[in-house]
């Protein structure tokens, strides 16, 4: 049984390795902090008896292994998250997935159980990206996407490159590549995360299988009016440039309310010229950020949006736009999500399927292994501050689930 004593205590040790006490977690990659945080991990993985080892890009493994010794079944089921995390975050993200893993580790040698598959175990690091800006670090190396020169280019704010970081750290930052595991090495990847948003709680659901895990096309719009005299103006002979933008903005809601599949648009930036209280705007930039666990959705959104654009200019505007990040949705597993499906409803446990909204080392893991999410509810939605917090009866709940979803996967 899974053990609320247990994974309160990995939590409330893991939280301890920070480098601003008092004020959240920072567990910055290849700092003093990670060093501890990771000891600990190890030190857990080697109590439940795991074969501890670290890879080229500095994840932690532990690994269990299974009764198939050749053939299919020999290949590895992967279970777990990242352990670094934002400056002055929770103590949840990323560590809920961890501790699932040395849990489930030890569930399974309480109950005596040997599955067929090897179980590797995984603690990423770098996810976040806050040292290095090099996020989904761990999983991209996995699939052999970090080369030496991203590790040269790659720099925090003291100007440290993470390959000088990783040779301090005591990693061979040369032999990144080693990291690299083929398509079809890995059986399976099963991340348990926090959700991060509020839905779960607020429907009153313990347990989020997630579908897909949202694109993301991000915009730049300027609308270029006329910068008159705010006084001497009459209302019908302007081009008020913030007036046309502010239409766009509601526009952007609106598409994305009635989208559905998790579709979420933010306008979150804008700059108003040459703002001053006395002049109509004469040029106005903004963001526009959509977000959908459907491209198709992305695209018709957007193309909406730039009919609007483009209309502006038989008004008499000059505008334009330019594509500045597009990152297609990824879908999860769906033979993976039916067992979780199945593992959720013979617990009696609820559950929705949802999109996730944030990016994980799973949407890497899901372009060489089959993959899958299970997300719990995360109070009052927050995520990456020190509010952070999930009930410890609530990430019992879906470990359980995992641990479930981990038989099935290997009976397979
Ligand atoms: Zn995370």
């Amino acid at each position: 049984m899974v053990n609320v004593e247990r994974i309160k205590k990995d939590i409330e040790t893991m939280a301890e390795f920070t480098s601003t006490p008092g004020e959240g977690v920072t567990r910055l990659s290849f700092s003093d902090d990670d060093r501890k945080a990771r000891e600990y991990i190890k030190e857990e993985m080697n109590k439940a008896g795991l074969k501890v080892y670290e890879d080229a890009a500095g994840t932690v493994f532990g690994r269990r292994e299974g009764s198939k010794k050749r053939g299919k079944k020999a290949i590895p089921i992967m279970i777990g998250s990242h352990f670094d995390s934002v400056p002055h975050g929770g103590a949840f993200d990323g560590t809920a997935g961890v501790v699932a893993a040395l849990e489930i580790a030890r569930v399974l040698n309480e109950e005596g159980i040997v599955t067929e598959h090897p179980v590797e175990f995984v603690a990423f690091i770098e996810e976040e990206g806050s040292r290095f800006g090099s996020g989904l670090y761990g999983s991209r190396a996995i699939k052999g996407d970090v080369s030496v020169e991203q590790l040269k280019a790659a720099v925090d704010d003291k100007g440290i490159s993470m390959y000088e970081a990783m040779k301090s750290f005591g990693l061979d930052s040369a032999k990144i590549g080693e990291a690299k595991r083929e398509q079809g090495s890995i059986a399976a990847f099963i991340e348990l995360h926090i959700e991060q948003g509020p839905i779960l709680e607020h429907e009153g659901i313990d347990i989020g299988i997630v579908d897909s895990i949202v694109g993301i096309s991000e915009y730049e719009v300027e609308i270029i009016g006329s910068p008159d005299h705010a006084g001497t103006t009459p209302m019908d002979l302007r081009h008020d440039a913030l007036v046309e933008a502010a239409d766009l903005i509601i526009y952007v809601n609106e598409l994305a309310k009635t989208a559905g599949e998790g579709t979420v648009g933010t306008v979150g930036k804008i700059r108003v010229e040459p703002g001053a209280a006395n002049v109509v705007p004469g040029r106005v930039t903004f963001t526009v950020d959509i977000r959908s666990g459907e491209q198709e959705t992305m695209d018709e959104i957007w193309n909406k949006i730039r009919e609007g654009i483009e209309a502006l200019k038989e008004k008499g505007f000059d505008a334009n736009y330019s594509n500045r990040l597009y990152v297609l949705p990824v879908k999860l597993d769906e033979d993976i999500k039916k067992f979780i499906e199945d593992g959720t409803q013979k617990l009696g446990y609820s559950y929705k399927r949802m999109a996730s909204g944030a990016g994980h080392d799973a949407m890497v893991m899901a372009s060489i292994a089959p993959t899958a999410m299970v997300f719990v509810p995360s109070k009052n939605g927050k995520s990456h501050c020190p509010e952070e917090w999930t009930d410890y009866e609530d990430l019992a709940k879906g470990i359980e689930v995992v641990f479930e979803t981990l038989l099935s996967v290997d009976k397979k």
